[in-house]
């Protein structure tokens, strides 16, 4: 039987097809996890190369652990534990890295009207949740003004930082994890990888998508360890969740945990979990527990605000709270004009 010249170049086009589907390829997912920040850091990345793969891996993991010990409160050498020993005595001049963090940390409290602070840490310190240890209410009252972001004085030109009083301490526990994140993801894109997932804990960033469709994150039940109540596809994006189940102990039918409402140096009692997808981790990591302290309608509110960003929020009774970006087009509306978080 002849074939007419199209038909035979559709059957070319399909052994062609064929071919290409089952021709051998190297390419494939590599996975690593490590413990780095009191965190699991979990790199998966697509390559071509084994070796590419292993080599960018671990830069990331090495920057993670540098992060870690120029931010740590908990290694008495990091820079940030003796920025805390010594700026309320004294000026101190800090990295431009630091001092960027702190900027813009510093920031989110304006944005939030003081609900980020990082100066939570001059109460939040004398809380150990592993020991179910917290600060007597006497305590937290006498001490409670030592928590303003307004303390800090920054001198940008000389990159120099001053605690405007004694007792002040600052923890960036609530945004550092992001930016780790975030530069994970410049060390994946700058070794050539267009498809990669770096998370530390909560804190997760995603470039392109997971071969051809999107990774699924679910969001967890803050009641229930295993059960996901909601799983969202994602591609190209950055999402953290901030929950009041991560570090945490009960003691006479109170939960104490470690996000902390500034103004009353207690675990926020209003919110169980928030999850905030935008463009980078930094951002949507400090917005998870801005959000988180702010609450539903607050929290909403803001991050109707930001370009770019969208969040659920579980308050106290369980119920779930969308950002008109995920609600279905006939419920959403943006009300504001949208402001820029970067
Ligand atoms: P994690 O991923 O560790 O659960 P989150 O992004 O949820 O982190 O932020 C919680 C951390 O943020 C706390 O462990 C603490 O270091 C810090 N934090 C707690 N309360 C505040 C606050 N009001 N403002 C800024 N940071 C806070
Ligand atoms: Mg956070």
């Amino acid at each position: 039987m002849a074939l007419g010249y199209d038909a035979m170049m559709k059957r070319v086009a399909l052994l062609l097809l064929v071919l290409l589907s089952c021709s051998p390829t190297h390419a494939e997912w590599y996975i690593q996890s490590e413990a780095i920040m009191g965190t699991p850091i979990h790199v998966e990345l697509w390559s071509h190369s084994e070796k590419l793969s292993k080599t960018c891996t671990r830069q990331v993991m090495q920057e993670m652990r540098r992060i870690d010990s120029l931010m740590s409160p908990y290694k008495p050498e990091s820079e940030l534990a003796i920025l805390n020993a010594k700026a309320s005595q004294q000026t101190i001049k800090i990295s431009p890295e630091l001092f960027k963090l702190i900027e813009r940390s510093m920031h989110l409290s304006e944005l939030s009207d003081g609900a980020f602070d990082i100066t939570f840490a001059s109460i939040g310190y004398q809380y150990d949740y592993r020991k179910s240890q917290k600060p007597s209410d006497q305590q937290i009252q006498t001490q409670l003004d030592r928590i303003n972001y307004l303390h800090i004085i920054l001198d940008k030109k000389a990159s120099t930082v001053r605690f405007a009083k004694q007792g002040v301490r600052i923890d960036l526990g609530g945004i550092a994890k992001g930016y780790a994140v975030d530069n994970g993801i410049r060390i994946i894109k700058d070794c050539g990888i267009k498809q990669a997932l770096i998370s530390a804990g909560g804190d997760s960033r995603i470039i392109g998508d997971r071969k051809g469709r999107p990774w699924m994150t679910g969001i967890r039940d803050p009641r229930k360890k295993d059960k996901s109540i909601l799983v969202i596809p994602l591609s190209d994006t950055a999402v953290s969740t901030s929950g009041d189940y991560e570090r945490y102990f009960i003691k006479d039918g109170v939960r104490y945990h470690h996000i902390l409402s500034p103004k009353t140096g207690k675990s926020v009692s209003k919110t169980r979990s928030v999850t905030v997808l935008g463009p980078d981790a930094v951002t949507t990591d400090g917005l998870s527990t801005t959000l988180f302290v702010l609450g539903a309608a607050k929290g909403l509110a803001l991050a109707e605000r930001l370009e770019g960003i969208d969040a659920v929020i579980i308050d106290a009774a369980g119920k779930i709270h969308y950002s008109s970006g995920l609600m279905p087009p006939s419920q959403a509306k943006k009300t504001n004009p949208p402001a820029s978080i970067r």
